[in-house]
């Protein structure tokens, strides 16, 4: 083993970036550039990753690994320290006692962008003192087809929420540069068009268009490129018959040419394998590795054929090492910025100690999640009033601590090292947030009701790269001793609040599901429980849009998402009216499986607007969400009623809080295009403001929107303002029926 003398350039650290990874570059044999560009599994083993592939990256990993791994590599002929990754997607998903957030999806209900970049800064801090450098967050796509399994992951179904909300976390992950020790870098995924599935299946051919994916998919990831996201990663998906793998309009033409991104790409899990074996578009790994690095693609995702498959490719000349060069420049240059090669930010206890779980983020954890409850419908028995003296919990949810939490946290099946998930005394259910927070003299009883599911093997055996496949979800029949003793309870209490929704078998990758219903035991029980006449309030505890019964369709109803481990008090709370509901709608809700897709901005023109044996208005919209007060909203006055595509738009608006307490409005501005040239939305968010009103009083919001972002994509795919009449739509929610308009004109 040769030794590196500190007068080696690539460690000078005065040197500039682009010295440093030409001098390191040109040190490197072409075996130790493939394995740079590598990403492996750590649960595998660390020295063979290390010292038999040169990688250059490593995730799913323990502090004692990471230490272990950064020994190896400094024993190494060229001490490249590894970046070290983890999906710490709403908390540090892994780390057993970590702060676990509201999911993504929760999050986004709050419509809170500070509120989301604050989060962010929190789970940065946490995940930066345990070693970890590198986050697969956050998730950009755009939710269309509920029934998919990752609905949960997203920010829901507008592009400008979800730019807005994407942004916000970037900023908090990468701080105040990379010399921040509390930043790490984020990701934006999936890029692009992934969520735009065949009937909701993970990862199936996405039939989009590339104009539709710069008229919705692409402006979130265009805006959060533009702002600096230091990683972006690929999806799954074809499209047109293309892997986005090796999809070069997209990842040279759009990416890295229009945007002029520098970023480092990185491939989802072992895409490029899948071109083999899975997809079946490329004959082995030689040609696979090939297309992949011409691409554009950097960083490889756990596809351990990629070493020997890259060799070859260059070998037999179908691979030229300055193709290599370039990903294995832009993987170097991430780590010099990153500072790496002076400090390689391992694990530092004391910080661990002090940072993860800290009090403040206990703090912020319950601030999002009571910002993050959406109530969706209100019978009057909201909130609990002071004479409800015996409540009935009920249901599979309402104490079921692991499930609170939705995937990516702890026993969700991405690793295997916490088998029984975070710790049960930092989490607050249901259950435990009624019972601490009831007025004295009342008493809080549990009876769970209804089971949701078992599950089996999947007859199919394990997928063809050797990795198991999800087992089966087998609905659990109603029990009928478990309904009765819900019921006596239910009759003998003042409410019943009952907790249902999904499980982490009916979430997540793979696991998308046929139908949006309440599955198991959980329908016949509220059926049962509606016939009881006691006021019901169903907690939806959902990782997604899903249907309840007709039974409940007069029932009070909160969707709570996944809320994290405040959520059973935040729920608590915003049940005894200690707290305002806050939270609306980034998603909508739809009535049955078979109106999907149900999203907002659909394109205008189909015959009718009904199905002939349902409405296509779905149960809950985009932007709904309601008050424990009643608020006005006045008819939105223009103040600029001619502008030309440079000026501002500008309008105002009063609100009045008609009702008794306090309200947290989301006073949502959405853009007509009246006539557009080639078919558009009929009506897209473009902007928002949030304002807290007390009881009887009014404010007036002032409305600022650059007219250049009253745009359509035309049909050559450009992106334009078209001279025009308008409408700016103010109201509490998407729905035409809530909404006021205004002309306006664009000369
Ligand atoms: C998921 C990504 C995730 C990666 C690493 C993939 O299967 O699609 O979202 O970041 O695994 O765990």
């Amino acid at each position: 083993m040769t030794s590196i003398e500190i007068s080696d350039a690539y460690l000078d650290a005065s040197l500039a970036v682009d010295e440093r990874v030409a001098d390191l570059l040109g040190r490197m044999t072409l075996a130790e550039k493939i394995g740079q560009m590598m990403q492996f599994d750590a649960r595998e083993d660390l020295e063979h990753i290390v010292n038999g592939r040169h990688a250059g990256s490593i995730l799913h990993t323990s502090p004692e690994k990471v230490l272990r791994a950064a020994e190896l590599t400094a024993q190494t002929r060229l001490r490249i320290p590894l970046l070290v990754a983890e999906d710490c997607i709403h908390g540090h998903s892994f780390w057993e006692g970590a702060t676990i957030f509201p999911t993504q999806l929760g999050m986004a209900a709050s419509w809170d962008p500070d509120l989301v970049e604050r989060v962010a800064k929190a789970t940065a801090a946490e995940v930066a003192a345990t070693g970890i450098h590198w986050t697969f967050s956050p998730v950009l796509c755009i939710a269309r087809d509920l029934r998919w399994g990752r609905v949960g992951e997203t920010f829901g179904e507008d592009p400008f929420l979800i730019g807005e909300l994407a942004s916000a976390m970037v900023r908090g992950y990468q701080g105040d540069g990379l010399d921040d020790p509390d930043a790490i870098l984020a990701t934006a995924k999936h890029f692009a068009g992934y969520s735009e599935t065949q009937g909701g299946r993970d990862a199936s051919e996405a039939d989009i268009s590339r104009r539709k994916l710069r008229s919705w998919f692409l402006p979130p990831f265009e805006r959060v490129a533009r702002e600096g996201c230091r990683t972006f990663m690929l999806g799954y998906q074809t499209t047109d018959g293309v892997p986005i793998t090796v999809n070069d309009w997209l990842l040279s033409d759009v990416l890295r040419g229009e945007w002029g991104y520098t970023g480092t790409l990185i491939t989802d899990w072992d895409n490029i394998g899948r071109m083999v074996w899975e997809q079946k578009v490329q004959p082995d790994y030689a040609h696979a590795a090939a297309a992949a690095v011409k691409a554009g693609n950097d960083m490889v995702m756990t596809t351990p054929g990629f070493f020997a498959g890259a060799l070859e490719a260059v070998e037999r000349g179908m691979l030229g090492e300055a193709d290599i060069d370039q990903a294995v420049s832009r993987i170097l240059a991430l780590k010099f910025r990153f500072g790496l090669f002076e400090n390689p930010r391992l694990p530092d206890r004391e910080r661990i100690a002090t940072v993860v779980a800290r009090g403040a983020h206990t703090d912020l954890n319950l601030e999002i999640a009571r910002r993050s409850l959406v109530l969706l419908r209100n019978d009057g028995t909201l909130p609990l009033t002071t004479g409800t003296r015996r409540i009935a919990v009920v249901g599979p949810l309402a104490d079921d601590a692991q499930t609170q939490l939705g995937d990516w946290a702890g026993s969700s099946g991405q690793v295997d090292w916490m088998p029984d998930g975070h710790p049960r005394t930092q989490i607050t259910t249901v259950l435990d947030g009624l019972r601490s927070l009831s007025p004295e003299g009342a008493t809080v009883e549990y009876a769970r009701g209804a089971d949701i599911l078992t599950l089996t093997d999947d007859p199919a055996g394990v997928f063809p790269d050797g990795q198991p496949r999800p087992p089966v979800v087998v609905p659990r029949e109603p029990d009928a001793a478990e309904i009765a003793e819900a019921v006596t309870l239910a009759e003998r209490s003042d409410v019943i609040v009952a907790v249902v929704g999904d499980r982490i078998e009916l979430v997540g990758e793979g696991r998308s599901t046929a139908t949006l219903d309440l599955i198991g035991g959980q329908r016949a029980l509220l059926d049962a429980l509606a016939t009881t006449g006691t006021p019901l309030v169903v907690v939806l505890m959902a990782s997604k849009p899903l249907i309840l019964p007709e039974s409940v369709r007069e029932a009070s109803v909160i969707w709570v998402a996944n809320p994290g481990m405040q959520g059973g008090r935040a729920i608590a709370e915003l049940l005894l009216g200690e707290i305002e509901p806050a939270g609306r709608l980034p998603i909508s809700f739809a009535r049955h499986a078979g109106q999907q897709p149900t999203y907002y901005n659909q394109i205008r023109g189909q015959h009718g607007d009904r199905y002939a044996d349902l409405t296509q208005d779905p149960a809950f919209a985009f932007g709904d969400g309601l008050s424990y007060t009643s608020v006005e909203y006045g008819d939105p006055e223009i103040l600029t009623p001619v502008v030309s595509a440079d000026d501002t738009v500008r309008a105002r608006l009063t609100l009045r809080n008609t009702g008794e307490r306090p309200a947290h409005e989301v006073v949502q501005i959405y853009v007509r295009d009246t006539v557009t040239s080639v078919s558009w939305a009929d009506k897209e968010l473009k902007t928002f403001r949030r304002v807290d009103i007390a009881a009887g009083d009014s404010a007036t919001v002032e409305i600022e929107l650059p007219a250049s972002e009253c745009t359509i994509v035309d049909a050559a795919g450009r992106r334009i303002v078209e001279p025009g009449e308008f409408e700016l739509l103010t109201g509490p929610s998407s729905r035409n029926e809530v909404l006021r308009a205004v002309s306006f004109e664009i000369r």
